[in-house]
């Protein structure tokens, strides 16, 4: 027999009013599992959390917890620990306290030494250890945020909902956390749902990662099922900046992709029916830079190299990325993004020719 998942959602709608938060939204997460849903802001995933939670009812479907249906049990009773994007915190009392606090409610009193070992624990992890004596108000808005998390983390629960947890930290910090929550998921190998509008951030700490749109799952996948084999044009968005290229086009009688114009033919990596209006995506960091072109212009078709597929156009703009440079390059009436290394991009000239290769 297979283990019921420990979050599952089926076809769940909720509505405030005229708006739906939720319209059909399926869920699966596994036990043990560390699970990402992405989406824009809007697209439902607060409210997912709290249906999960028991803080809202489904207007239909249904919400299950280890396989079991959770239609009218509190809150309280479904043993998950959710964290807001507004955390609040007892600015008096001391960061060790806060983290007490949860521990202290009946329904998760533990033995005075088990609280004790089960905060240093988290403390650790957190990277807030030599800090419980301070007094909340005292600290750092990323040390608060840290002491806002652990009081999540630390309560025993079968599965924690993180509402963005990161999104009032600056960048630097938002890198070091990540590296501790992802070490965290790792060793307590408890059921994690992660809400982010963050596409960096779900690649990094999901197992799997969902993306949500408009109240419904678009995909759920690994990291690298949503990047080599995203559904459609929005999952493929999603993930990679500068954001993939999608070139509209048609496909030929050889089941080749053609840019409208002619101007150049790509082989395809899926089967697609010849005369098919498509978009073909290629990621801007996949296509390699050449060289200076030696043509004033367009040159009418790409050239196939064996692995690689060459094929020059003109340099439109670019621009410095920190140690790579994005250079948007004008093939026919098309665009194309692409990244390279700084030093590669010196010799570009705006209006010139250049050769780009297509794996
Ligand atoms: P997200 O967390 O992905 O940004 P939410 O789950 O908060 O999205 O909201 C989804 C949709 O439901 C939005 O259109 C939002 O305006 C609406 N919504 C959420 N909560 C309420 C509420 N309490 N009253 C009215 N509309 C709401
Ligand atoms: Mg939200």
């Amino acid at each position: 027999m297979t283990r019921p998942a420990a979050i599952g959602l089926r076809s769940v709608h909720k509505r405030y009013g005229k708006s739906t938060a939720l319209d059909g939204l399926d869920l699966e997460v596994a036990e043990g599992e560390f699970f990402c849903l992405l989406g824009p802001s809007g697209a439902g995933k607060t409210t997912t959390l709290k249906t999960i939670a028991g803080l809202e009812e489904p207007d239909s479907g249904a919400v299950e917890l280890g396989g079991v249906d959770m239609a009218g049990v509190e809150p309280y009773d479904r043993g998950v620990a959710m964290c807001f994007e507004s955390y609040a915190l007892y600015p008096h009392r001391t960061a060790y306290d806060n983290l007490a606090s949860p521990l202290r409610s009946p329904r998760h009193r533990l033995p005075a030494h088990e609280a004790r070992e089960r905060i240093g624990d988290i403390a650790e992890l957190l990277g807030i250890g030599a800090l419980l004596d301070r007094p909340v108000g005292r600290l750092s808005n990323g040390q608060r945020q840290r002491v806002a998390l652990g009081r999540v983390l630390v309560r025993p629960a079968r599965a924690f909902l993180l509402d963005e947890p990161l999104s009032h930290l600056d960048a630097k910090l938002r890198q070091a956390m990540r590296a501790e929550l992802r070490a965290i998921g790792s060793v307590r190998r408890t059921t994690t749902l992660y809400v982010t509008h963050d596409s960096v951030e779900a690649l990094a700490l999901g197992d799997r990662i969902g993306v949500i749109r408009d109240g419904r799952m678009v995909q759920t996948g690994t990291r690298e099922e949503l990047w080599h084999r995203p559904y459609d044009t929005f999952v493929a968005r999603s993930f990679g900046r500068p954001r993939i290229n999608l070139l509209p086009g048609t496909v030929t009688a050889e089941g080749h992709f053609r840019s409208p114009d002619g101007a150049y033919e790509l082989p395809l990596t899926v089967p697609a029916p010849p005369g098919a209006a498509v978009q073909l995506g290629v990621r801007p960091r996949d296509i390699g830079l050449l060289g200076p072109g030696k043509g004033s212009g367009v040159e009418p078709a790409g050239t196939d190299r064996g692995t690689a597929l060459e094929l020059t156009g003109t340099v439109h703009v670019s621009e410095l990325l920190g140690r790579a440079t994005e250079v948007t390059v004008r093939i026919g009436g098309q665009q194309l993004s692409l990244v390279v290394p700084r030093a590669d991009a010196a010799g570009l000239r705006p209006d010139r020719p250049v050769r780009l290769s297509v794996p």
